[in-house]
């Protein structure tokens, strides 16, 4: 038969599932002989019956009833006596900590009568007594019967007049508590419920009901926490902090989880009850002031805060109750801490032997330390915010608006700190992309064109700020409330939150970044990342790349870790004075121009190569050939239109018009691109194969690899490969060529297209975007925080592979893949391959290695290590 509940003695801190978090590190507490209020737990899976069925399970009374009776006997008391009454409280738990976002009562069991008797067992505090029973009625009103808690509150602070809480005499709560039940009358039509036992059910339920609060909903979909988990409730025999001076109540972490350093942290509220800490109802006091107003209880909390932190061998946080001079123990967890906390912890742990190297890789995360790779704006100064975007690439950039590229470079050789800002970006403003400090646009997602460039070069990024009218022509921006801001006005972006202020916002550097760049460790926090990134990569079983496509990215790949590019996309390199040769080959009325304007483009292909092979120095280079539609290459339509229509134009203008039109296109991103370029458009790609077998002979020990985007059908890569190696074999170079896989049909025919590739790359981009038919251009600013807020995904799946759709498409590719071709080669390089929850997905996949932006680098060498760690975790159990 099913067991609902579970004595404190009974518990454990790994049974959070069963117990919640509060309920098995009570549990593990009271087991450790720690000073722990008797008490028990209600499982979540009763909570969870009870969600389902709408009734609580058959057995759960009669338990609930055998556990309180035990506990009566042991305190040598009844619930609710009249003369001499156990109390308890009611708190929810559930397995992941959700502060503040379900329902605790407290004092359950006093009534009339029993109100006298706790008077009596406090040595005649009547006070206490009405204070203990006005705060059930508050609580249990609000909590249970759901009455709007502002009418108490107000009864309160009329009450009280200006006073402190504390200033109130046993005859004003008196007074107080009859409100406070006319309160309840009012609002219900019922009486307060005196009977102890019935209180207990209704609050019992109520806890079990507040899983589904609107704010507890909220909650869990910004923390990803699943819907589904309920929550368990413990029932806690009173222990009060609000019987005099003597008693309080207090919250303390074993170290400060702000900076990590070990010491004392947390604050005492002298005659208080539990949530009066947190509530803020008067100030409280540092926890080291405890020592002088009762020091035996504070040398026995700083005992039993090490016990903790040995046990849990981690921070550890804490809440407690004293009650005349005896300290209790009311809830402990592995407490949240800062990122730079998280990474000094660990390693001090690792030096105090509690806990191994390897352990201490776990303790951290990828995105703990993307927050220590970013300069971050001063916290301390004050900031005025004008808009907030989508956070597309962090960190935090001021610079003065500009609204064009090529005003962006012009101030930037000035010396001038300058913010890119656009409606969108397109191919076109790399360079004022690369010369700003951070991009700003109004429209566009986070695998938007900017963002995915941006977050590329490591450079601030906030893109998809809608509330900005945008003006390119009046070279200024409109911010809601009417803030105009013009050319040359400074602003300051935060990539990592997406807000956007006015004016300048000191930025603080990243020492980690320091680090990575190759200064020697020479603090304690550069120190722990470097130990713990050594570790990582002696455990990773994944390679990681780099996506760059330039020398500069490449070398910083290599500083920063990686082990060669996973993709060099080739499309920037069409960009700039070369434009000219890509419209000359659109242009071309016969093979013969088409070949010449081919011919000008292989030599300058040829040194980009050159020099991305030399700044590899032999690591292997995935260069993948053209991508985007061709028109993406050609001057804009409208300015185009605009010439012709004021007889501005050329005759060669009047002719690129006609070709852009030509080649326009509803759908681009599903129209004539990557290998249906190559094959559409002959000799191109031949010109790119050329000039990278060239350029591996130019510089010894190039490892190059060609890569097919767009593939759908191994015949596609069939015609191509066969041109490609006939290339390589006359130029006596040797290159894997392989394909990337980032559509559908090819995932599902990956058996087919094994047979002709060398190697698969997954392009989860396009993967994502074809497999949900998701824009990627557009849905993210139209509609994901719709979605987001709908519970429909729990973060975009641009962001975060979505395992059960893209990942089966992933899985099935690897499966067939290798079936086909053992030897295959299997890599990713979407965006997801700089998420952590993206990496273990690859990792679990059986991929070789990921491909992600070199700044990404040490965020998916350590979620590689991580993923390792996991799985050899899960191998000993
Ligand atoms: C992809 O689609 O995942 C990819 C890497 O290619 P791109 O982003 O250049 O389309
Ligand atoms: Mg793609």
């Amino acid at each position: 038969m099913a067991k609902y509940v579970y004595d404190f003695t009974e518990g454990n801190k790994d049974l959070k599932d069963l117990l919640g978090g509060k309920g098995a590190n009570l549990a593990e507490m009271t087991n450790l002989g720690l000073p722990v209020p008797p008490g028990f737990t209600i499982t979540s899976e009763a909570c969870r019956h009870y969600l389902a069925e709408g009734a609580v399970p058959d057995g759960l009374e009669r338990e609930v009833s055998e556990h309180l009776g035990a506990m009566e006997k042991r305190m040598g008391k009844v619930l609710g006596q009249a003369d001499d009454p156990l109390l308890v409280s009611v708190r929810s738990g559930a397995k992941f900590s959700m502060p503040g976002m379900m329902e605790t009562v407290l004092n359950i069991g006093l009534n009339d009568e029993s109100v006298h008797g706790l008077a009596k067992q406090a040595g005649g505090n009547d006070r206490f007594a009405w204070d203990s029973y006005r705060r059930l009625i508050q609580m249990f009103g609000k909590t249970v019967l759901d009455i709007d808690g502002e009418l108490f509150e107000h009864a309160l602070d009329t009450l009280k007049a200006g006073r402190q809480d504390t200033d109130l005499d046993a005859a004003e709560l008196q007074g107080l508590v009859e409100t406070f039940k006319g309160i309840v009358r009012d609002q219900t039509g019922k009486d307060f419920p005196a009977d102890p036992r019935e209180q207990m059910r209704l609050a019992v339920m109520a806890v079990f009901d507040s899983w589904n609060a609107p704010r507890a909903i909220l909650y869990r979909r910004q923390e990803r926490i699943p819907a589904d988990l309920g929550t368990a409730v413990n029932i806690v025999a009173m222990v009060f902090g609000n019987v005099g001076n003597d008693s309080g109540t207090g919250v303390a972490f074993t170290r400060d989880p702000g900076s990590g350093q070990q010491g004392i942290y947390g604050d005492y509220l002298q005659n208080a009850q539990g949530e009066d800490v947190v509530a803020g109802i008067r100030n409280t006091i540092p926890l080291q002031e405890l020592e002088r107003l009762d020091k035996s209880s504070y040398d026995e909390l700083l005992r039993i805060m090490e016990t903790l932190e040995n046990h849990y061998r981690d921070l550890c946080d804490i809440e407690f109750t004293i009650e005349r001079g005896k300290l209790w123990m009311l809830q402990t967890r592995v407490g949240k801490r800062t990122a730079g906390a998280a990474f000094r912890i660990a390693t001090q742990l690792v030096d105090q032997g509690l806990i191994t190297l390897d352990e201490a890789v776990t303790r951290v995360t990828g995105d703990q330390l993307v927050q220590l790779m970013f300069p971050r704006f001063d916290s301390g100064t004050e900031k005025k915010k004008i808009a907030k975007g989508m956070n597309a690439s962090p960190g935090a950039a001021v610079g003065k608006v500009v609204f064009s590229s090529e005003r962006a470079v012009e101030l930037a050789d000035q010396g001038e700190d300058v913010i890119l800002v656009r409606r969108e970006t397109n191919p076109d403003d790399l360079s004022g992309m690369i010369a700003a400090r951070g991009i700003l646009t109004s429209r566009g997602g986070k695998t938007s064109h900017a963002a995915v460039v941006a977050r590329g070069m490591g450079k601030t990024c906030v893109c998809g700020a809608e509330e900005l009218e945008v003006s390119i022509a009046e070279r200024r921006f409109t911010a809601p409330g009417g803030v105009v801001v013009k050319e040359g006005d400074v602003i300051s972006i935060d990539g990592t939150t997406g807000e956007v202020f006015l004016g300048e916002v000191p930025v603080v550097d990243s020492a980690v970044v320091e680090y990575f760049e190759g200064r020697e460790p020479d603090d304690d926090l550069v120190r722990a990342v470097d130990r713990i990134m050594r570790r990582a990569d002696e455990v990773r079983r994944l390679g990681v790349r780099a996506n760059a496509d330039t020398a500069d990215d490449a070398a910083r790949a290599r500083r920063f870790g990686g082990e060669g590019i996973g993709l060099c996309r080739t499309e920037h390199m069409f960009l700039g004075e070369r434009r000219q040769l890509v419209e000359d080959l659109v242009l071309a009325s016969g093979d013969e121009e088409r070949q010449a304007a081919l011919d000008a483009l292989e030599p300058l292909q040829k040194a980009d190569f050159v020099e991305i092979f030399r700044a590899m120095d032999g690591q292997p280079v995935t260069v993948r050939l053209i991508d985007p539609p061709l028109h993406e290459f050609l001057p804009d339509i409208v300015d185009l239109s605009i010439k012709a229509a004021t007889g501005e134009t050329s005759e060669k203008q009047r002719d690129l018009l006609a070709a852009v039109k030509r080649l326009h296109e509803e759908n681009p991103m599903l129209g004539l691109r990557g290998v249906r370029l190559g094959l559409v458009i002959p000799g191109l790609f031949a010109m790119q194969v050329r000039a990278i077998a060239q350029a591996a002979k130019e510089v010894p020990g190039a490892k190059p690899e060609i890569m097919i985007p767009l593939v759908a059908a191994v015949q596609e890569l069939e015609a191509v490969r066969e041109e490609a190696a006939g290339i390589l074999a006359d130029l006596g170079v040797e290159a894997l060529v392989g394909t990337m896989i980032e559509t559908p049909r090819a995932a599902l025919t990956a058996g087919q297209v094994a047979e002709a590739a060398q190697f698969f790359s997954f392009g989860t981009n396009d993967l994502t975007q074809m497999t949900w038919g998701f824009s990627r251009d557009d849905v993210e600013a139209a509609f994901f925080s719709r979605y987001l807020e709908l519970g429909i995904f729990g973060v975009s799946p641009f962001e975060t592979l979505d395992r059960d759709g893209v990942g089966r498409l992933v899985r099935i590719a690897v499966e067939e893949g290798r079936k086909a071709r053992p030897d295959l080669k299997l890599g990713i390089c979407g965006e997801h391959g700089g998420d952590p929850d993206s990496v273990h997905f690859c990792h679990e996949a059986g991929l070789d290695y990921v491909s992600c932006s070199p700044f990404r680098i040490p965020v998916a060498r350590l979620e590689a290590g991580r993923a390792a760690l996991a799985e050899c975790d899960s191998d000993t159990r």
